[in-house]
């Protein structure tokens, strides 16, 4: 009840200022007659300027702001469901602490270019841990991985996922990547010796998923810790922790012991909390039977959600993981306010969430859409030994030999820009 009475006075305070603003507006109107002196006045107040920047954009724009010493800034890189959908990738926060790490949870089909589009060099970002193995907290993976090369990343991937161990223990993280990259075996092959395939390493770490409050990870002062999740088996929640500062991110989940013992009073708790029955037969088209399954038996729904949240009072929530449409979030607001009255945040795609010990700052990022790879950060190295793939002869004799001289004129060119003395040459 009180967090309504500060809402209450937040929304006085909002409103008045509000009705301030519109005072000033309307004074603004005579701007065009005023004399030069008050203009000048004018224009610098709170930094605002006729020619200079806008002192207060209310959003993040990637790559614009240091992340201070003790601060930690989540970004919801993919908010929604399986579905795949232009607004909502599934699953994938990108967690970067003020000590340089950068960690993503899950990384869910269509995140991928969520994460690009941040302008981060891939170098920096890798190292994935998956909650579980529905594809829509790691569809993404097998794209993220083999585009290493091509986007500049130049050290391996490192991979935290569920191990086997239950009655199918043939199903773990290891198998999984085993098959992932038997499946790029093509591409990775026919890449040798073309381009920096350095980064098509994969190191792949398997936690137990069974553990309650198990270590998965613990460097540079971070440990990340996992509980187990009710969703099928082999799937996992994760606690992060540094710096005094403690973050919590379901996977998929029921609300769970073990979730409401060890999150209590975290920094930032985000939670799965997927639609109310009557949605998924009005959105989805489930049947009811499927319906009732869906939110009660393998996901969240947010009641569910909010009791969980209610039992474990975070300084700040989020709920994610349903697709998030202005005739969806009134229907889940109101499942959730009739349990839970703290602060809460519905994801969308590129929320972002700055913490400190201070408290959470919520914004929108706005990310660059026209984004080119981010420049290598290590020299660029061609592996030349080995088995290389080389095109058989009788594909090559099928370039025309008319388009020699264009080719030639493409290398002439080159040479002449960057002093080089390269030759065209089709066959290795
Ligand atoms: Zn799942
Ligand atoms: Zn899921």
């Amino acid at each position: 009840m009180r967090r309504f009475i500060a809402l209450g006075l937040v929304t006085v305070v909002v409103a008045g200022a509000y009705l301030l603003g519109q005072m000033q507006a309307m004074r603004g109107d005579s701007v065009g007659v005023m004399s030069e002196a008050n203009a000048t006045e004018s224009e610098n107040a709170g930094g605002w300027s006729r020619t200079g920047t806008t002192p207060d954009r209310g959003v993040y724009y990637p790559g614009t702001e240091e992340l201070a010493p003790d601060e930690m800034r989540v970004i919801a890189c993919g908010s929604g469901m399986p579905m795949p959908r232009l607004k909502q990738a599934a699953a994938c926060m990108l967690i970067e602490l003020g000590n340089g790490d950068k960690f993503i949870f899950d990384m869910g089909t269509g995140s991928m270019e969520r994460l690009y589009a941040l302008g981060i060099p891939l170098d920096y970002i890798d190292k994935v841990f998956l909650t579980h193995l529905h594809a829509d907290h790691m569809g993404d993976l097998p794209a993220f991985y083999i585009y290493g090369p091509q986007n500049n990343r130049s050290v391996p991937l490192r991979v935290w996922g569920p191990g086997g161990g239950g009655t199918r223990p043939e199903w773990g993280t290891k198998a999984a990547m085993d098959s992932m990259l038997d499946m790029w075996a093509w591409m990775t092959g026919t890449l040798a010796g073309t381009i920096d395939t350095r980064s098509m390493s994969l190191e792949v770490t398997e936690y137990d998923w069974s553990k309650v409050n198990g270590v998965v990870y613990e460097e540079n002062g971070v440990v990340i810790r996992s509980i187990p999740a009710i969703h099928f088996e082999q799937s996992a929640s994760f606690i992060l922790e540094w710096n005094g500062l403690k973050l919590a991110f379901s996977g998929d989940t029921l609300p769970n012991r073990w979730w409401i013992e060890h999150t209590k009073g975290v920094d930032l708790s985000i939670h799965e909390s997927i639609f109310m029955p009557d949605m998924a037969i009005k959105k989805w088209k489930f049947s009811g039977e499927e319906a009732l399954n869906a939110v009660t038996k393998i996901h969240a729904n947010p009641a569910f959600f909010a009791k969980v949240m209610a039992m474990t009072e975070p300084k700040h929530a989020v709920a994610y993981h349903f697709q998030n449409d202005f005739d969806t979030l009134p229907a889940t607001i109101r499942a959730v306010e009739q349990i839970y009255d703290g602060p809460v945040d519905y994801a969308r795609d590129f929320m972002v969430w700055n913490v400190t010990k201070d408290g959470v700052r919520t914004r929108m990022a706005v990310p660059n859409p026209e984004y080119y790879p981010t420049p290598p950060l290590q020299e660029k190295k061609i592996d030349m030994s080995g088995d290389r793939y080389q095109t058989p002869d009788w594909i090559l004799d099928g370039f025309p030999d008319e388009v020699n001289a264009v080719t030639d004129q493409i290398y002439d060119d080159f040479n002449k820009e960057y002093g080089t003395d390269y030759k065209f040459q089709l066959k290795n």
